[in-house]
């Protein structure tokens, strides 16, 4: 249905805009199932990708790509995510209620709280860092030689 797509909606958070996104590799319509409904794959690249369908049930990709789907795609249902874990050749399918999402939705509703009323915001060094757009641009305070390779480049041999 779609490739590389990115895509937000805005939910409410205590009267104002809370806007989740995200860029989905792909978004595919299980026109093939007799339930039918939208699904979302995820492709991942690492070698240490979990394939533990609880966590990533509980993941805040899930929740994030479920909920701005189904409001970006009303009266279609969401199937669920698929994760494709290439370097180990398979993929796990995860998909959650609708009480799932609703208490999704309050756990990232929790968070924008959270952070809404931090007033310091320190750079903490972490496995991201090497695909964090601030540092990209040269902007962050702390990121000097991260030890984990820049996008495209191998990832370092198995111990
Ligand atoms: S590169 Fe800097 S700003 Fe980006 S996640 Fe790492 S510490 Fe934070």
């Amino acid at each position: 249905m779609a490739l590389e797509k990115k895509l937000e909606a805005v939910f409410d958070l205590d009267g104002e805009p809370l806007v989740l996104g995200g860029r989905l590799d792909r978004l595919d319509r299980l026109d093939r199932q007799p339930e039918g409904g939208l699904e979302i794959v995820d492709y991942k690249t690492g070698r240490r990708e979990t394939a533990d369908a609880y966590l990533l049930k509980r993941d805040l990709a899930t929740i994030i790509y479920s909920l701005v789907v189904l409001r970006r795609y009303p009266g279609a249902s969401v199937a669920g995510v698929r994760y494709v874990l290439l370097r180990r050749a398979m993929d796990v399918a995860v998909s959650l209620t609708e009480e799932e999402m609703d208490a999704g939705l309050e756990h990232l509703r929790r968070i924008a709280r959270e952070i809404k009323a931090s007033r310091d915001f320190p750079a903490l060094a972490n496995p991201l860092c090497p695909w964090c757009e601030i540092q990209i641009k040269g902007q962050c305070p702390i990121y000097v030689d991260y030890p984990l390779p820049m996008p495209g480049q191998p990832e370092p041999p198995e111990e």
